[in-house]
């Protein structure tokens, strides 16, 4: 142990991540969390005997030889008592004409004419572009590591495939894309993998990963992973303390401090993991106005969604567990039309609901912040809640009866859920990544003593990029103070 000492802000996937690292380093390492639980938005809970997993459905780096995956090994995110299940389909369209499904291998698809014989070709090209394809986890160069990552440049020439072709995926939106298919019924699957409005990068890196038989879901959930998370932490040694919120920073010199209700507390290095673009304007005597803050403010847009979960009484087990679901009429809900729905069916998913009942999940995505905002305002929140819910089980019966009588519970998270929740800006939990559009991103060394991590610091947000932040930030403070930094694999 050496005789520094850090405070983590936060205990979602970014912050542990950071704070494991850096105790494993020898910097005696405190995380506040407002909340009673590790995981941030990543997370999952129980109604009625009914668990509603409002966190992680795909995690990339699940596969042993991807790089990230050293990283979920290195916290203890993945251990034995959540071992992954990579499913196959990934995804099964459902409608009036019965059911596609989405093969990892794209084997399946009904494919006709000789333009969705092209397209198929061009999305195939595409990804065995992308095969190679990882974010890499390397070392901060000049930083004394004890068991260094080689650079290979190798790894980064395998992938020069992907990085030529990214200009022309980032130019145009998912939902573009996937129009190179006539048949609709492809178009409507593909728009399950990411939303549709986003760029289409994203849809084939996502594709991708599920084609190298990457991105699965670990048993337990968001949960079981945070909280394996949180105790490797305490197991090096760490502190966290919940329901301790994180109220101002301040600095004498390099020295910063942290206010809480609970009294000051100061360290070498103060690592904020909390929504940087809440951050910036909350948590500092006076809302940031360095360049990189303001061009946040104007240019950041964020993803949004409503949280649906019904448990069931009723065996859904003979469903997909994965659906695109086309309604035969659309669903209204908060000034937003829904022609179709995704839907998470956990009925085989063992322990997540009572025996021969059924829990179901949906987001709805969609910037609803500001009418939820309105609605809570105007005292409607709970009314306007109430009817999104009835609305969504009443679509989600035309197609899927046996939910018909038979609800047991239902659970619904808006923007402000949130937003109250975490702090996130705006209620969101990623970045909004259209095409052509600039990412905003938060510097990872704000002032010396001061650092962020997480989302709104590396790409457009998730977990992978949750989990990399953490690990270069605790980097970077190991360097900043002189420490050797001790990663595990
Ligand atoms: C419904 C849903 C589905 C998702 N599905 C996926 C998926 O399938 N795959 C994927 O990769 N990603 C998914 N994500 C995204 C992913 O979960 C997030 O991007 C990631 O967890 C963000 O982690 P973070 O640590 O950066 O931020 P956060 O989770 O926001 O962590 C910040 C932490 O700081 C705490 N905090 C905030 N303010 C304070 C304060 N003042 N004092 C003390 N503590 C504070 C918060 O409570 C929180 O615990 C999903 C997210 C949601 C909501």
């Amino acid at each position: 142990m050496t005789t520094k000492t850090a405070i983590v802000i936060g205990a979602g996937i970014s912050g542990l991540t950071t704070a494991i690292y850096l105790q494993r380093s020898g910097i005696r390492t405190l995380v506040l969390e407002k909340n009673a639980n590790p995981g941030g938005v990543s997370t999952s809970w129980k109604r009625q005997g009914y668990t509603f997993e409002g966190g992680v459905h795909w995690l990339i780096g699940a596969k042993k030889e991807i790089p990230l995956h050293q990283i979920w090994l290195d916290t203890g995110a993945l251990q034995d008592n959540n071992p992954v299940h990579f499913k196959d389909p990934i995804y099964t369209l459902v409608d009036k004409q019965g059911s596609m499904p989405l093969f990892r291998d794209l084997h399946g698809l009904e494919i006709t004419g000789l333009r969705d014989r092209l397209a198929l070709w061009s999305v195939r090209f595409h990804l065995a572009c992308f095969k190679n394809f990882h974010q890499p986890i390397k070392d901060l160069r000049g930083l004394k590591v004890r068991n260094p990552k080689p650079f290979s440049i190798l790894e980064y020439l395998r992938m020069l495939p992907a990085v030529l072709i990214t200009p022309f995926l980032m130019a145009q939106s998912a939902r573009g894309y996937a129009k190179r298919f006539k048949n609709i019924r492809i178009r409507q699957l593909l728009a399950a993998v990411v939303e549709p409005e986003i760029n289409a990068l994203s849809l084939i890196y996502t594709l991708g990963t599920f084609q190298v038989g990457d991105s699965g879901y670990p048993k337990g959930g968001s949960l079981r992973m945070a909280q394996n998370m949180a105790d490797t932490f305490i197991r090096c040694g760490g502190e966290i303390r919940y329901r301790t919120t994180a109220i101002e920073f301040s600095h004498e010199g390099k020295q910063w401090s942290v206010r809480t209700k609970e009294g000051e507390l100061t360290a070498d290095a103060v690592v904020v993991s909390v929504d940087a673009r809440s951050a910036i304007d909350t948590l500092f005597k006076e809302p940031l106005q360095d360049s990189w803050a303001k061009k946040m403010r104007l240019g950041l847009k964020t993803t949004q969604c409503m949280f649906l979960g019904v448990g069931v009484k009723a065996d859904l087990s003979s469903w997909p567990r994965s659906m695109q679901i086309v309604l035969p009429h659309p669903l209204l809900a908060a000034r937003h039309t829904y022609e179709t729905l995704v839907v998470n069916n956990y009925a085989n998913e063992e322990g997540y609901a009572p025996e021969g009942c059924s829990v179901i999940t949906c987001l709805l995505h969609g910037p609803t912040y500001g009418y939820w905002k309105t609605a809570e305002e105007d005292g409607s929140y709970s009314s306007k809640k109430k009817e999104v819910m009835a609305d969504f089980i009443e679509a989600i019966c035309e197609v899927i009866p046996e939910i018909k009588d038979a609800v047991a519970v239902t659970d619904m998270a808006t923007p402000l859920t949130y937003e109250r929740y975490c702090s996130t800006f705006e209620g969101s939990y990623m970045t909004d990544w259209p095409p052509l559009r600039r990412l905003y991103h938060a510097p990872v060394r704000y002032r010396d003593g001061l650092y962020f991590t997480g989302q709104r610091t590396a790409y457009s947000g998730g977990l992978p990029p949750a989990a990399q932040s953490g690990h270069t930030t605790a980097q970077t403070v190991c360097k900043d103070l002189g420490v050797e930094f001790v990663g595990v694999g």
